[in-house]
């Protein structure tokens, strides 16, 4: 998410989409009164009533025939679905044309935003950050367990082999528990050094909550805590309003790479009402992280560190460097063939 979310942007597509509707109904008109002039004559009819009413409505004059008038407009209708169907077509083949018919396509139901209005910022969300790119590459079908080494050392009580295939089988539990819960669906932190496949095992997770059409946003550290939260709560940016309410709202809120974000009292105190109010409403978040437990212990507050402790299922991954083990694999084969 390099770019902020334009809401301008979004208002935009609802007149495009506007626009397009017209036309598409407009060349439906043409077809129609080509084919059946007698609808024409019914429409003109029909919209000169609708005038007429309007206008003593505005005039405030408002005599005992506005009911008349209104079953006569009524009586067009049915007159012109009739012709419509005898002819084989829908009998609201000439309505209005809607893509959301919530909004009509405004993008507000009264003074509400319309569900499709928050589709629409997590899909430039997920366009911006390329989301939707990476995770075509990296999901669950595509985890490969092979650079996770079978040697068990001797200060863990698995090899990072054993490890992982416990941590993804986990990890699909959990995705599991978002289809059987409605709350109660848990917490997930998970910590280990660079290049052990954290980020990707976020994102299997995200892939597969997100086809089963569940709401999860995932934002770097950086990006919620500058971003976002500092973009909202202390430059005051109204565009990031929703997107700051988004942040407490969806289903599953991923935190890529706690720790790399600028470390102060605004990130500690924000990341704990972040953890709490997403606790208690029953939501569940996603923590990644390469630091240890006892660094998290000595950056964040004893009452975050409690909280992940209480309520996350904590995933470490550990073994030898993916990036660099694939390096090395890729300059061997050049070496060898
Ligand atoms: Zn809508």
């Amino acid at each position: 998410m390099s770019q902020r979310i334009s809401i301008e942007e979004i208002l935009h597509t609802y007149e495009k989409n506007r626009l397009a509707n017209k036309r598409i109904l407009q060349e439906r008109k043409e077809e129609i009164y080509a084919k059946i002039p007698r609808v024409e004559e019914l429409m003109t009819e029909k919209k000169l009533s609708y005038l007429d009413i309007a206008k003593r409505r505005i005039s405030k004059d408002v005599p005992e025939d506005t009911c008349q008038e209104q079953s006569n407009t009524r009586l067009l209708t049915e007159e012109i679905k009739g012709l419509l169907l005898e002819a084989g077509y829908p009998e609201d083949y000439l309505e209005p044309i809607y893509t959301c018919q919530c909004c009509k396509d405004t993008g507000y139901v009264g003074l509400e935003k319309c569900g499709c209005f928050m589709e629409q910022i997590i899909q430039s969300l997920y366009l911006q950050s390329n989301l939707s790119n990476i995770l075509l590459k990296e999901n669950f079908d595509t985890f490969s367990f092979e650079y996770y080494n079978k040697k068990k050392t001797s200060d863990r009580e698995f090899s990072p082999y054993d490890n992982i295939v416990k941590v993804v089988e986990k990890a699909k539990a959990f995705v599991q528990a978002f289809e059987d819960e409605k709350n109660n669906r848990g917490n997930i932190l998970i910590y280990g050094e660079t290049g052990l496949g954290k980020t990707f095992l976020s994102n299997c997770i995200a892939k597969e909550l997100l086809d089963k059409k569940h709401t999860v946003l995932y934002l770097s550290a950086n990006e919620l805590f500058e971003t976002v939260l500092g973009g909202y709560l202390m430059q005051q940016k109204k565009e990031l309003e929703e997107l700051y309410k988004y942040v407490y709202n969806c289903e599953l809120l991923i935190i890529d790479d706690l720790g790399t974000e600028l470390n102060n009292n605004f990130v500690s105190s924000q990341l704990f009402e972040i953890i709490n109010k997403r606790e208690l409403t029953g939501r569940s978040t996603l923590i990644s992280t390469n630091m240890s437990m006892v660094e998290l212990r000595g950056r964040y507050s004893e009452r975050i560190m409690s909280r992940l402790i209480a309520n996350y299922t904590i995933f470490n991954i550990y073994g030898d460097d993916i990036r660099y083990q694939k390096r090395k694999k890729a300059i061997h084969s050049n070496y060898t063939g």
